[in-house]
Formats: C-alpha cells, sequence, structure tokens
C-alpha cells in the first residue's frame, strides 16, 4: 500500500535572487516540509522557510504543485507518494540561517541566471521556472 505523504515549501524572492538550500551531500534544494496536524498549507510553506533558511517571508501566490514517489530505507516494500504545494513569497532582506540541525550547511540566495542550473531536481526546477515567469510579469 502506498503511504501518501504531503508538504508545502516556497519559493522565496529577493531582488533578482532565490532562496537554495544546500544538503549535506551537496545538493541544493528549494525550502520545504510536511504539513502538520490542523495547519494549512501556507502556514506550513512560511513555517518551513523560516525553520529551514531563517527567512521571515510573505505568500504573494500560489505556484502549484508536484509529485514524487521515494522508499525510505527501513520499508522498501512501503513507497511512499509525495505532493509538494508551492507558493511564491518575498522577504525584505537577504539575511538566511541554514538549520544545520535539519541537514542544511548553506541557506543562499543565488541570482535568476544561475538558481536553474544550481536546483538539484528537475520537478523544482520546473516550479522555478513557473516562479520565474510570475515575476517578470509582475515587474
Ligand atoms: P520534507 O522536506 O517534506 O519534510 P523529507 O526531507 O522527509 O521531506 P524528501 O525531501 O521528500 O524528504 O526526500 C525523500 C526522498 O525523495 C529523498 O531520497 C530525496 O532525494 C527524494 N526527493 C526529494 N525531493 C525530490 C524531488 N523534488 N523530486 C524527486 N525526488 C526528490
Amino acid at each position: 500500500m502506498l503511504k501518501e505523504e504531503i508538504s508545502s515549501g516556497g519559493v522565496v524572492v529577493f531582488n533578482n535572487a532565490i532562496l537554495l538550500l544546500k544538503k549535506f551531500n551537496g545538493d541544493w534544494v528549494l525550502p520545504k516540509g510536511k504539513i502538520e496536524e490542523g495547519e494549512s498549507s501556507k502556514d506550513a510553506a512560511l513555517r518551513e522557510v523560516f525553520e529551514e533558511g531563517g527567512v521571515r517571508a510573505e505568500i504573494k501566490e500560489y505556484l502549484g504543485e508536484i509529485h514524487y514517489t521515494y522508499k525510505e530505507n527501513w520499508d522498501e516494500n512501503r513507497p511512499v507518494h509525495k505532493t509538494v504545494h508551492w507558493y511564491l513569497m518575498t522577504c525584505k532582506n537577504m539575511e538566511t540561517t541554514p538549520q544545520k540541525e535539519e541537514g542544511f550547511v548553506e541557506a543562499k540566495f543565488i541570482h535568476f541566471n544561475q538558481v536553474l542550473s544550481l536546483a538539484k531536481y528537475n520537478d523544482e526546477t520546473a516550479i522555478i521556472e513557473v516562479a520565474l515567469k510570475k515575476i517578470k510579469s509582475r515587474r
């Protein structure tokens, strides 16, 4: 039987840069995390951006969802089907604090020119592209 997991995260923009987090293994990813019981997907996204990157952001609009399936090491036979909701966010400065306890060694605003090639997962790159289109149409 499939296990379902729902997370929520942010594409956080400051000037011409987007917040990415670097994991211990070197992968650059967007901030996200599981939605808690009774929590809205927006609140979860804002909370995770703060917990993982130390950034206080505000939501501008919904960007869409991605889906992937992965296997937990301790239960190979029960794949996890995951949905992640993404929000476009802005913030007022570039200060970050990566959460070492959650395995992030760096939290950094990466320029629009570099962010697509740096992001590890294709589905996160696609969401960043959606965000970039929306930002450019807003400006
Ligand atoms: P969360 O950040 O939502 O609390 P988590 O840290 O428990 O989640 P994931 O980040 O979903 O877990 O990672 C679980 C597995 O899925 C890992 O093997 C990871 O490499 C893989 N994974 C993470 N993000 C993606 C993605 N966008 N596309 C495909 N696979 C991914």
